[in-house]
């Protein structure tokens, strides 16, 4: 048997005839940029949300960029953030003009941890980005209790989390802007590169929406010099066939997720994925941690089962970050959980056989 990563021709088959058809309609309005189905995605989104405005553009990390210039990142701002997660989550800070200021995760759930953030507040703190990491929230109550305390504005980073929840409040509405990614992999993917910003405050939606065209709200308008980052009418229009799935998929998600705790739950060389009190956890990706994870993602691949590593080096030690000079005992959870962390594949689409033979291959390991 072969068990991909993830299949996103199956879900494209699963929706053919109506991706086909939007795709059709798009082309036969030449409505490529701008019109009428962009505007109807962010309405749709904004409404599947709860966002009061929502506002797309090129993909998930244009979203980080647009938010942090129009919250007004100035060059010497600190901006406080996770040591694991995607790089997009931290360049965005530094093209804004920003200085990266990392975080350890807390020792379960692989998000930023809170009691460790008001050691970094400086002076010259600014903003706070908690990345939603796998799908988990992070720890919201309690950063949005520090960001009051010290005026800090707060950017969530939903990319890997459409949907997720805290206590029935949904991700994107506890801080003052959340960014969505909907490249092709997330938990609602376009056929291309995508992402929007969400955020309830309309003067900020107005600036976010005017640094992502140009500077203006109007063709020729043009208050300061902006960018172009726009989300293109095909990619919208397949978003909107797919947005109505999100929360089915998002509930086979969190199936697979339970049939793969009971599957694993006596096999106690594996750590399995926590999640914390009160959080929803959408399942971007099904983490699991193994002292020997090349060994065993080795044995899975040998299987026909693809795995991937969500992220091999913590951000502080990339050779991006090389020049803040950080070391090992620094982020000790980031740091010890690099080496262990293995993505095992969890989609919509997924089958019972084929979690049970990648939950029977992963036993075999030890064998
Ligand atoms: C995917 C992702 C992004 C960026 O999204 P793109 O659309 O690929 O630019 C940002 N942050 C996190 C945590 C992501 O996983």
């Amino acid at each position: 048997m072969k068990v991909p990563f993830a299949d996103l021709h199956l879900q494209y088959l699963s929706l053919k005839e109506e991706i086909d058809a939007a795709i059709a309609s798009v082309i036969r309005s030449s409505a490529f940029i701008r019109g009428p189905f962009v505007q109807t995605f962010e309405d749709e989104f904004s409404a599947a949300v709860g966002a009061p405005y929502c506002i797309s553009c090129a993909n998930g990390t244009d979203s980080l960029f647009i938010a942090m210039r129009a919250l007004g990142v100035r060059p010497g701002d600190e901006v406080i953030t996770t040591a694991h997660s995607w790089i997009s989550t931290t360049e965005t800070i530094s093209q804004a003009g920003g200085n990266v200021v990392f975080c350890d995760t807390d020792a379960l759930t692989h998000t930023i941890d809170p009691v460790q953030i008001e050691a970094k507040i400086t002076a010259r703190t600014v903003g706070i980005i908690p990345v939603h990491l796998y799908g988990q929230p992070a720890d919201m109550t309690a950063i949005m209790a520090i960001a009051r305390k010290h005026g800090l504005w707060v950017i969530e980073d939903c990319a890997q989390s459409h949907l997720a929840e805290i206590d029935g409040q949904i991700v994107g509405s506890f801080g003052d802007v959340a960014s969505y990614s909907f490249y092709p992999g997330k938990n609602l993917g376009a056929m291309g590169d995508a992402g929007a910003i969400t955020c309830k405050d309309k003067s900020l939606a107005d600036r976010m929406a005017m640094f992502a065209r140009h500077g203006g709200l109007s063709k020729g308008d043009h208050q300061i010099e902006g960018i172009n980052s726009r989300l293109d009418g095909l990619q919208a229009a397949i978003l909107s066939v797919k947005l109505p799935r999100l929360r089915e998929w998002t509930a086979k998600r969190q199936a697979l997720a339970r049939r793969y705790m009971s599957a694993l739950k006596d096999i106690d060389w594996v750590e399995l994925p926590e999640t914390a009190a009160g959080r929803s956890h959408v399942y971007h990706l099904f983490v699991i941690k193994h002292e020997r994870r090349d060994a065993l993602a080795a044995h899975l691949k040998h299987a026909g089962i693809q795995t991937v590593v969500n992220y091999p080096i913590s951000l502080p030690f990339l050779p991006a970050y090389e020049r803040l000079g950080h070391r090992p005992e620094d982020f000790p959870n980031a740091f010890g959980n690099q080496s262990k962390i293995l993505s095992i594949p969890i989609f919509p689409e997924m089958t019972d056989a084929q979690l049970l033979y990648v939950a029977d291959t992963i036993r075999g390991f030890a064998e």
